[in-house]
């Protein structure tokens, strides 16, 4: 199986010739996963932050079986189905009650490029030329063309692919920490870009308090209120992208109650589905959906698995978990334990940062890690945990027990001892 992998099958971010190695997983239970050779490995990730209640679930596998039963798609363009409204009912009951328009399409950079259509439509109904988007060095949106184009222009992708991604504005990083005090002059850089390109600019993109792929940065509330206030003042939308910090992850169901803000559009991923399969949502107001809806205006996405039933029943599945759990509660649980427990990587010389937000633990290095030697050593030690750069990071599932936590901690200050 491995050879044939190896010979035939990409990975992710990785050499299709010459690639890292990948282990073979046989099943999940739980925070487990079990590989073929029998080793079980405790989940630190998630699933890149998707699997909050654990795998195998029995009431996300019930709901998955039981629209299968009925039907496991249609396409829907002239058709609906209960599982598609019932999702939008409760997704429109937990978002900011600004939001009432949901688009339903097939992952986050999908989510990403519908908002940033939307955007762009809305700005062309304005009778507006503007077509850039401003966002902050250090988000990461997704992989696909657009979306890449608002990724940091160093960690992210644009040394590949040049000039093939449109050319977007970028503000400087907010440097306040999420728990440090605020400065004005954040918001400086930021506030001179909106003046210089007030009538290029398409909308403002970016991550709420958690920057993730992009670097695992955690900033202040403040600037976020002060990025909303900004584009009021300048009348431009703000999409926010919740994809990573939506439903829960930050200790509140979505990262941009801590600012006490509303986005006009937001994108909604990974854990909507408990981690059961690739879904997103795009949500809208009302307004962005009148005016690109005035005059005759349709708006032009129609992903084939849009809306997909199987996907709509165990999102919803997955969210009536999540509305049972008490979330501050238990995500400040987490938070505890990964500072508890990471804390003593703050005296390690190769280590620049320990940062925990939510059930985010960051261990930031000095150095790059090696991530074939790295992987291998938390696999033999039973965690399973995936570094990128020099981000040792963890975002265990929400349903981790104390004790787990405990052994992805240790192991974790064990393996960067050993470096
Ligand atoms: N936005 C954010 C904030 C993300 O973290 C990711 C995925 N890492 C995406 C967008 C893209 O999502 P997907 O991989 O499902 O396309």
């Amino acid at each position: 199986m491995l050879k044939f992998d190896r010979q035939h099958i990409w990975h992710p971010y990785t050499s299709p010739t010459n690639p890292l190695p990948v282990y073979p997983v046989a099943s999940a239970d739980g925070v487990r996963l079990r590989l073929t050779d029998g080793r079980e490995l405790i989940d630190g990730m998630a699933s890149w932050w998707c699997a909050i209640h654990g795998y195998n679930h029995p009431r996300l596998n019930a709901a998955l079986q039981e629209q299968a039963a009925k039907m496991s798609h249609v396409m829907f363009g002239g058709l609906t189905h209960e599982p598609a409204v019932k999702l939008a009912h409760t997704l429109i009951d937990i978002t900011p009650t600004n939001l009432q328009k949901v688009f339903f399409c097939d992952s986050g950079s999908v989510a990403v490029e519908v908002a940033m259509k939307m955007a762009l439509q809305y700005r062309a109904a304005q009778g507006s030329e503007a077509r850039t988007f401003l966002t902050i060095h250090g988000g990461y949106h997704g992989d696909t063309l657009g979306a890449m184009s608002v990724c940091d222009p160093v960690t992210g992708m644009h040394q590949i692919f040049g000039n093939a991604l449109p050319s977007q504005f970028f503000a400087r990083r907010p440097t306040c920490r999420n728990d440090a005090e605020w400065r004005d002059n954040d918001i400086a850089d930021f506030r001179r870009q909106l003046e210089t390109h007030q009538h290029e600019i398409a909308a403002v993109i970016m991550e709420p308090i958690v920057q993730g792929a992009g670097g695992m940065h955690f900033y202040a509330p403040e600037f976020l209120r002060q990025v909303r206030k900004l584009c009021d003042e300048y009348g431009l939308l703000l999409i926010l992208d919740e994809i990573a910090t939506g439903f829960g992850r930050t200790g509140t169901m979505f990262a941009c109650e801590h600012a006490d803000i509303v986005p006009d559009i937001m994108c909604l991923g990974k854990a909507i589905t408990g981690g059961y399969m690739s879904f997103a949502a795009t949500l809208t107001t009302e307004a962005v959906s009148e005016l690109i809806g005035s005059n005759g205006g349709i708006f032009m996405h129609g992903p084939t698995f849009m809306a997909n039933p199987l996907a709509c029943a165990v999102a919803s599945a997955s969210l009536e978990l999540l509305l049972e759990m008490d979330i501050p509660n238990n995500i400040g649980r987490i938070a505890k334990g990964l500072k508890r427990g990471l804390a003593d990587c703050r005296e390690l010389p190769t280590v620049s940062d320990v940062r925990v937000f939510g059930a985010i633990g960051v261990v930031e290095m000095r150095e790059a890690v090696d991530l074939a030697v790295i992987q291998k050593m938390f696999v033999e030690r039973g965690v399973w945990i995936r570094p990128f750069g020099r981000l040792i990071y963890v975002m265990p599932p929400y349903i981790i027990c104390d004790n787990d936590l405990n052994v992805i901690t240790s192991q974790m200050v064990e393996v960067i001892s050993a470096l």
